[in-house]
């Protein structure tokens, strides 16, 4: 399976490229906004979305840091940067603005799932607290189920769980 890029609202679409031959054009119409646009089997367009797909899990290392979400049946893995200050984590939808979408089909995750919210302690060094956005199926850290008024401290390679999906901290250093 490839996927392209809408280049109206940069959603993903996946398709089956072994059903098309090279150079044969194909013709997509968006999911999300409806655009239509079109690409050619094995031409340059689909290697720069291939290039684009090579992911380095500390790329955000000297800034805040990232989640990694690993990749199942609804989604492929993807870094995602954090920032200072609160991050909702949920699913990319269109009309629904956070800081952290999760481009994913993974219906059992709510658009606003979780925060992840990011300070800084009086040595500079970086505090990452997680807590449930009110979700419907909850948020889950090393595999225990967060109240919702919890307020849990997490660290670098910790393990969350929202609807299907796996999600990774990694911690950044948080060079200024
Ligand atoms: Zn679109």
């Amino acid at each position: 399976m490839k996927r392209v890029r809408c280049p109206k609202c940069e959603g993903f679409i996946t398709f089956d490229e072994t059903q098309y031959a090279d150079g044969q054009s194909l013709v997509f119409v968006c999911p999300d906004c409806k655009k239509q646009f079109g690409i050619r089997i094995g031409v340059s367009k689909l290697k720069a979305t291939r290039k684009e797909e090579k992911i380095d899990e500390q790329e955000n290392r000297q800034a805040c840091g990232s989640i990694v979400v690993v990749e199942n049946v609804f989604g492929y893995k993807q870094v995602l940067p954090l920032y200072e200050g609160d991050n909702t984590i949920g699913r990319r939808n269109q009309g629904t603005n956070i800081t952290t979408p999760i481009e994913t089909a993974d219906p059992s995750m709510d658009r606003h799932h979780c925060i992840i919210n990011v300070k800084r302690n009086k040595q500079g060094g970086l505090v990452y607290t997680l807590r449930d956005g009110l979700s419907n199926t909850g948020t889950f850290l090393m595999n225990e189920i967060l109240g919702p008024k919890d307020r849990a401290r997490i660290s670098d390679g910790d393990i969350i769980t929202i609807g299907a999906t796996t999600i990774i901290l990694r911690e950044g250093e948080g060079i200024e």
